[in-house]
């Protein structure tokens, strides 16, 4: 029976994860936590018969603390990282949104946990410090988003060296194919309207600007060790086809499926087995074509901004990942074009670029310091 802590339980990748979990035989939760929906959270600890959950959010905290008399409600993201830290889990699922997860990571990973990795965010703001403590105290981390689950199943079976490049792909979102000036006026329902992939707000929009790519590239370098230059995208809008890897001697592999993200999600949790889930087979004769394309940089510039902050190093990833957060959220609330999230991005890390990392400390002043800096030019844009 492998403990499971299951963080972000009340979003898309946590709700899918439950799912798994009610049908394996080898996995009880032991956690759960969630931003702010305490109703939803409380129910799933009593199906899953949990005593003890966290809530990020300090008044939805209180408040299931009031009403749920069976167990302990921990508070806030001190709370998230106690739940983590004494939970005695095997494996904890971080599916957590933004830089917000990095304390759970690092609690995770700092006691030694397998880490079912959702959280992106973590690696793109401290995967140096991330990996390097994953290394240290010997923990896991399993990728869970898709296009990592398949380099990783893609890449398990071949020698160190043999691995030439990654090729991530990239649906190309509900805009691909409009130009520049087409994009200036898209609404935010039109934005969250993925052509492929069911998922939260904050990761339907990265994928309608591309920043979930270039973020996703970030990802792929520290989890992997692959040397930037040696990471590609290319867009493939049927997202059969999960990612790809090319090897020294001309043969290239890749990963194929109906996206579904309890595939990947699975593949994390049961890791090194694998389990059933009820996914229909690929059917290649109803699918007919693949086909691929270049991703348009100058319509979606956010992959080139993750791109330039990721080669600058330092602390440039997380201000980018802060003024990211901070612009898809005013984008979400209609206080910020849809341009104006890539322009708003680079405006920051003009402002700040790149600091030497030298801490845990310094990401964190990078992110405070790169999050006023955004707030106050979308409120000079109005
Ligand atoms: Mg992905």
């Amino acid at each position: 029976m492998r403990n499971l802590l299951v963080l972000g339980s009340t979003g898309s990748v946590g709700t899918q994860a439950l799912d798994i979990v009610q049908r394996s035989d080898g996995l009880r939760v032991v956690g759960l936590c969630a931003e702010r929906s305490w109703e939803e959270l409380l129910e799933q600890a009593r199906r899953h018969g949990v005593r003890r959950v966290a809530l990020a959010d300090p008044d939805a905290a209180a408040r299931a603390a009031e009403a749920w008399t069976e167990g302990e409600v921990l508070s806030g993201p001190e709370g998230l990282v106690r739940l983590v830290t004494e939970s005695e889990a095997d494996l904890v699922l971080n599916g957590l949104v933004g830089a917000a997860g990095l304390g759970p990571t690092v609690a995770a990973l700092g006691e030694g946990m397998d880490l079912a990795l959702a959280n992106k965010e973590s690696l793109v703001v401290g995967g140096e410090l991330v990996m390097a403590l994953a290394e240290a105290t010997g923990a896991q981390v399993l990728p869970v988003d898709s296009e990592h689950s398949a380099l990783f199943q893609l890449i398990a079976g071949e020698p160190a060296g043999a691995v030439e490049r990654l090729v991530l792909t990239a649906s190309g979102g509900p805009f691909r194919g409009r130009s520049r000036d087409e994009l200036a006026g898209v609404t935010v329902e039109q934005a969250l309207a993925h052509p492929t992939w069911a998922m939260g707000g904050k990761i339907t929009i990265d994928s309608a600007t591309l920043m979930n790519k270039g973020l996703e590239v970030i990802e792929a370098h520290h989890l992997f060790g692959v040397p930037y230059e040696r990471i590609e995208v290319v867009v493939h809008p049927q997202s059969l086809v999960h990612s790809l890897v090319q090897l020294c001697d001309g043969a290239t592999l890749a990963h194929l499926g109906y996206p579904d993200m309890r595939v990947p999600i699975s593949f994390a949790l049961h890791h090194p087995d694998r389990a059933a889930v009820p996914v229909p087979a690929l059917d290649l004769v109803e699918v007919g074509a693949l086909t691929f394309e270049a991703v348009d940089e100058d319509a979606f510039p956010c992959l080139r901004l993750a791109r330039e902050a990721a080669r600058a190093g330092g602390t440039a990833p997380c201000t980018l990942n802060a003024a990211n957060e901070v612009a898809v959220h005013a984008f979400l609330d209609g206080r910020l074009g849809f341009l104006g999230i890539a322009e708003t991005i680079k405006a920051v890390l003009d402002r700040h670029g790149a600091r030497p990392l030298h801490s845990w400390d310094s990401l964190y002043d990078a992110d405070r310091a790169a999050r006023e800096a955004a707030q106050e030019l979308i409120g000079a844009r109005r």
